[in-house]
C-alpha cells in the first residue's frame, strides 16, 4: 500500500517509540478496491498519553481522549490516532458502557463494524485481516464482523452504515447480515438524529442508493416515517445531488411534500440549507412555466438564482421540465441579463427625486424589474424614469 509521506512519518515515529501503528478502516478498504484514500485513520498500541508524548514537538488535540483518540496536526492536516480498544458492554444500542485499551490489534479490529472495514496495514507487518475482509472486498460484499444480530443490537447505527456502504461502494449485503439488519431496524429509533442524518446523507448520495432503498425500504420508516409509502424517482435522478434526490423522494412519496419534508428535517436536526432550500424548492414545483427567456428572468427574480436552479433540477428529475427549459435559466444567467433590483440601471435615490417614499420605492423597483424582464422597457436610466412617470 502506498502511504503519504505524512502517514509514513507518523507510523515510523510511533515505531521508534516502541509502539505498533497501522492505517485502518476506510483508507485500507479503499486502497484494496483501487481507490485513492481521501483520509487516513491511524490506530496504535500506544495509549493517548504515549501518543502525545511521541509527538510532543507537534500540535495535538485531545479529540476523544476517553475513547483513545488524539488528533495530530501535521502540515496543517489533522490525523486521528486512536489507541487499540475493546468496547465494553452495550446496554443502550448506541454506546459502549466503557472502553478499554488493548495492546492487540486483532482485538481492535474485532470491534469494527464490517469485515471490509476491519483491515489494517503498516509497512512493517503488512496487512492484518483476521476477518477475511480482503476476500469480501473482492467479492464486493458487506458482512458484519461476528454475529450480525449482536453487532446491530450493540450499536444500531451500524444498520444504516451497512446500507450506506452498500450504496456508496456498490457492494451486496451478505444474506445473514441483511436479515439481521431488517430484524433489528426498530432499534434505529434509539439513535441520535445527528448520527442518523450523517449516514442517511451518505446512503442517499451513493450510486447504489435507489436499489438499496427499494430493497430495504422498511428500514427507512424508523427514522423517516414520512416515507412509509416510498416512491423512488427514476435512475436519472442519480445524476443529481443529495438535496435534489431527497426532495424528489419526498415529492413522490408524501401527500404534503414540503410540510412532511420540513418536519422530517427538523426532527433529523439537519443543517439549515438542507432544511430550508429543500422546503422552498418543493413549494415551487410546477409554479413557473419557463417557456421563454422572460419566464426564466421572472423565476430568477422570484426565487433567486440558487433556488431557481435547484427547483428546475428537481422538476427535471420529476419529468416536469425539459432540458430546453433548464437551458433558458442557465443561458439567462450566462448572458448576465437582469433579474435582481441591483441589476437595474437606476436606484432608490433617483426614485426619491421623483417624490417616491418608503415602501413605494421598493414596489416601484420591483415593477421596473418585471418590466425590464418582460421587455416592456429598456434597462437604461432615462427609459426607466420615464416608465415610472407614465405608469
Ligand atoms: P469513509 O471513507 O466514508 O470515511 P470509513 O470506513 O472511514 O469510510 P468512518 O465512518 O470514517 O468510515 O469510520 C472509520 C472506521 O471506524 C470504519 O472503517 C470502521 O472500522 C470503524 N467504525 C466506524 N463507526 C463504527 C461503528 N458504529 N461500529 C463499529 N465500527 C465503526
Ligand atoms: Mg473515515
Amino acid at each position: 500500500m502506498i502511504l503519504t509521506p505524512d502517514v509514513e512519518f507518523i507510523l515510523k515515529r510511533l515505531n521508534e517509540k516502541g509502539h505498533r501503528a497501522d492505517v485502518v478502516g476506510g483508507p485500507v478498504r479503499d486502497f484494496l478496491r483501487g481507490v485513492t484514500p481521501s483520509d487516513y485513520d491511524i490506530t496504535t498500541s500506544a495509549t493517548p498519553e504515549e501518543t502525545k508524548a511521541a509527538f510532543s514537538d507537534f500540535k495535538t488535540v485531545d479529540t476523544g481522549i476517553k475513547h483513545g483518540t488524539v488528533t495530530l496536526v501535521l502540515n496543517s492536516t489533522p490525523y486521528e490516532i486512536t489507541t487499540y480498544r475493546i468496547d465494553g458492554e452495550y446496554t443502550d444500542s448506541r454506546h459502549p458502557d466503557s472502553v478499554t485499551f488493548t495492546r492487540r490489534i486483532e482485538e481492535d479490529l474485532s470491534r469494527r463494524d464490517f469485515t471490509v472495514n476491519a483491515i489494517s496495514y503498516n509497512p512493517r507487518d503488512g496487512i492484518t485481516d483476521p476477518f477475511l475482509g480482503r476476500e469480501d472486498i473482492e467479492k464486493r460484499i458487506i458482512r458484519a464482523v461476528g454475529d450480525p444480530y449482536l453487532r446491530f443490537s450493540e450499536d444500531a447505527l451500524r444498520i444504516l452504515r451497512a446500507l450506506r456502504f452498500s450504496s456508496a461502494l456498490g457492494f451486496e449485503i451478505e444474506e445473514n447480515t441483511a436479515k439481521a439488519l431488517v430484524e433489528k431496524s426498530c432499534l434505529l429509533t434509539e439513535i441520535s438524529a445527528e448520527r442518523i442524518f450523517t449516514e442517511w446523507k451518505k446512503l442517499l448520495s451513493g450510486d447504489g442508493a435507489f436499489s438499496v432503498l427499494s430493497r430495504f425500504s422498511s428500514v427507512l420508516t424508523y427514522f423517516l416515517p414520512e416515507l412509509k409509502s416510498l416512491v423512488l424517482p427514476s435512475d436519472a435522478a442519480l445524476s443529481e445531488d443529495f438535496l435534489v434526490r431527497q426532495a424528489a423522494i419526498f415529492y413522490l412519496s408524501c401527500e404534503n411534500p414540503s410540510e412532511s419534508y420540513k418536519s422530517a428535517m427538523l426532527r433529523l436536526k439537519t443543517d439549515s440549507f438542507t432544511r430550508d432550500m429543500g422546503e422552498k424548492i418543493l413549494d415551487n414545483v410546477g409554479k413557473y412555466k419557463l417557456s421563454s427567456f422572460s419566464d426564466a428572468g421572472f423565476m430568477l427574480k422570484e426565487l433567486g438564482a440558487e433556488a431557481a436552479d435547484y427547483t428546475v433540477r428537481l422538476e427535471a428529475v420529476l419529468g416536469k421540465k425539459t432540458k430546453e427549459q433548464q437551458a433558458y435559466l442557465s443561458e439567462y444567467l450566462d448572458r448576465g441579463l437582469p433579474y435582481k433590483v441591483g441589476d437595474l440601471k437606476i436606484d432608490g435615490n433617483a426614485l426619491r427625486s421623483l417624490g417616491l417614499r418608503g415602501r413605494e420605492i421598493g414596489e416601484s423597483l420591483d415593477k421596473l424589474l418585471s418590466a425590464v424582464i418582460f421587455g416592456r422597457v429598456k434597462n437604461e436610466e432615462a427609459a426607466l424614469l420615464a416608465y415610472i412617470k407614465s405608469n
